[in-house]
C-alpha cells in the first residue's frame, strides 16, 4: 500500500511509520517527494486491511491507500514521475538523454572486446555491452568466457571509459559478476528465474530486465517487482522481441510494449533490436522506430567480423554499420525532443 505523509512530518513520526510497517510484517520503501515522502509498504496482501487501519491511526500520517495493481514498487501508483536511474556519476538513463548500449554478444577475445569497444566510444555509445556468461538455447553452443571474459571487460573498460552492461546467468555468479559489471543484465531465458531476480535485487548495481521471449507485459512488470521488492529500485526495462507466429524475423519488436510500459511504471525502458529482428537489416530501421516510440535508450550488437562470431553474427553490425547508425540516429533522437 500507499502510505502518505503528512507535510511536515517530522523524522521522528517518519520513523514510527516506518517501524511500524516492519512490525506488521511488510517492507517500507520510502520515496522522497518534493514536499511530502510516500512509503511504499509491501507484504502479504490478506493482511492488506489490518495494515491500513494501522497506519492510518498514525500523528505522521496523511493518507492510506491500497496499491490496486499487482506490481506495486514498478507501478505509477507509487510514483508518477519517472525514475532516473544513475549508472555512473556522470551517466543516467531514464532523464533526457537517450542511452546507446553496444558490444558484441558475447567476448571472445583481448582484441574482439577492445577493438569493438574503441569503435563503439568513437562512434558515440555510452555503454560497452558484452557477455561473459551466455545462455546458449544449446548446451553445445558456445557458453562464454565466464570470469576471464569479465577481466577482458574489465580491461575495455580501462581503456575506453566505457561502464559495462553484461549478464548474469545464475544467482551463484551474481557476486562476482557484480563486482566488474555497472550493469547487471537479466536475460530473456531467465526473465523469470525468481531466484536469480531475488538475488540481483540485493545487489547494489542496476539490473536490466529483458522481458522473456512470452512473457506479457504484466508478467515483466511483475519480474520488476521481485527485483524491486528486495530493496533494489534500480531496474530498466528491456523490450527484445516476443514470440509470435511470423519467421521472416527472429522475433517480433512489441514497440507497442513502450508506450503501454510507459503507462504503468515510471522505469526506464530501453529497446534491443538485435535480438528482436535477428537480421542487421532491420537492426537500424527498428532503433529508429523504438526512439520514436518513446524508448530511453537502445542496445546494439556489434562486431568487428560479424561472419566469424560465436554467436548472433547474422545480427552483429560492423563498427562501420553502427557508427552510420549513430549518425542517422541523431535526428530522430532530437525529433524526440531528447539528446544523445
Ligand atoms: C544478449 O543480450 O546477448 C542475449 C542473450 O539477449 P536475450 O536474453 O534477449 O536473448
Ligand atoms: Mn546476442
Amino acid at each position: 500500500m500507499i502510505i502518505v505523509m503528512k507535510t511536515g512530518a517530522t523524522k521522528r513520526e517518519k520513523e514510527e511509520a516506518l517501524g511500524r510497517i516492519r512490525e506488521l510484517g511488510y517492507k517500507p520503501h520510502v520515496i522522497h517527494g518534493s514536499t511530502r515522502d510516500v512509503i511504499g509498504a509491501v507484504g502479504d496482501e490478506r493482511e492488506k486491511k489490518m495494515v491500513i487501519g494501522a497506519m492510518e491511526a498514525m500523528s505522521g500520517v496523511e493518507s492510506v491507500m491500497p496499491i490496486l495493481k499487482p506490481y506495486k514498487l514498478a507501478s505509477k501508483e507509487v510514483k508518477k514521475e519517472k525514475s532516473i536511474i544513475r549508472i555512473t556519476d556522470s551517466l543516467s538513463i531514464g532523464g533526457p538523454q537517450l542511452i546507446v548500449m553496444a558490444g558484441p554478444c558475447a567476448i571472445e577475445s583481448e582484441k574482439q572486446i577492445i577493438e569493438t569497444a574503441i569503435a563503439v566510444k568513437e562512434a558515440g555509445a555510452h555503454v560497452l555491452r558484452g557477455g561473459a556468461y551466455k545462455p546458449r538455447t544449446s548446451p553445445y553452443s558456445f557458453q562464454g568466457m565466464k570470469e576471464k571474459g569479465l577481466k577482458l571487460l574489465a580491461k575495455a573498460k580501462a581503456v575506453t571509459g566505457l561502464p559495462l552492461v553484461t549478464e548474469v546467468v545464475n544467482p551463484e555468479s551474481a557476486d562476482l559478476v557484480a563486482e566488474y559489471a555497472d550493469i547487471l543484465q537479466v536475460g530473456t531465458r531467465n526473465a523469470q528465474n525468481f531466484e536469480l531476480l531475488k538475488k540481483v535485487g540485493r545487489l547494489k548495481k542496476p539490473v536490466l530486465l529483458k522481458r522473456g521471449m512470452s512473457m506479457t507485459i504484466s508478467e515483466l512488470l511483475m519480474s520488476a517487482e521481485y527485483i524491486m521488492s528486495e530493496g533494489n529500485l534500480s531496474v530498466i526495462l528491456c523490450e527484445r522481441g516476443i514470440r509470435t507466429f511470423e519467421t521472416a524475423t527472429r522475433n517480433t519488436l512489441d514497440l507497442s510494449a513502450i508506450p503501454v510500459l510507459q503507462g504503468e511504471t515510471h522505469l526506464p525502458i530501453i529497446a534491443d533490436p538485435s535480438h528482436a529482428t535477428g537480421n542487421r537489416n532491420y537492426v537500424a530501421p527498428m532503433s529508429f522506430a523504438a526512439i520514436a516510440a518513446g524508448a530511453d535508450g537502445i542496445m546494439i550488437e556489434v562486431h568487428p567480423d560479424p561472419e566469424h562470431a560465436t554467436s548472433d553474427g547474422p545480427q552483429s553490425l560492423t563498427p562501420k554499420n553502427f557508427s552510420a547508425l549513430m549518425k542517422k540516429l541523431q535526428l530522430f533522437v532530437e525529433a524526440s525532443g531528447r539528446e544523445l
